[in-house]
């Protein structure tokens, strides 16, 4: 694997979803109005973008994790913080 540069995130990261699980990239921030890149999974355009800035769909960047788990840890891609409230709360 090459070593790429640790930039600090453009915004902060939540939590990574376990392998098979599923990104919250609810944030605004993930969306580029301007301009759609190639995605760094597929190579097809996107406007989504990780927390580091990275091009990627949230599908590419949710298989992408599921197929690197070890590698997902170091946290190419994250969830979006969740502050304050709770959407749901499992309380059984
Ligand atoms: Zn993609």
């Amino acid at each position: 694997m090459t070593r790429r540069a640790r930039k600090k995130p453009l915004f902060e990261p939540g939590l990574i979803p376990a392998p098979g699980g599923l990104l919250d990239w609810r944030s605004s921030q993930h969306f580029d109005r301007f301009e759609s890149r190639p995605c760094a999974l597929c190579d097809k355009p996107t406007r989504l973008r990780s927390h580091y800035g990275e091009p990627a769909h949230k599908a590419c960047a949710e298989s992408w994790i599921a197929a690197n788990p070890t590698e997902a840890r170091l946290g190419r891609f994250a969830s979006d913080i969740q502050c304050k409230r709770r959407r749901d709360d499992d309380h059984a």
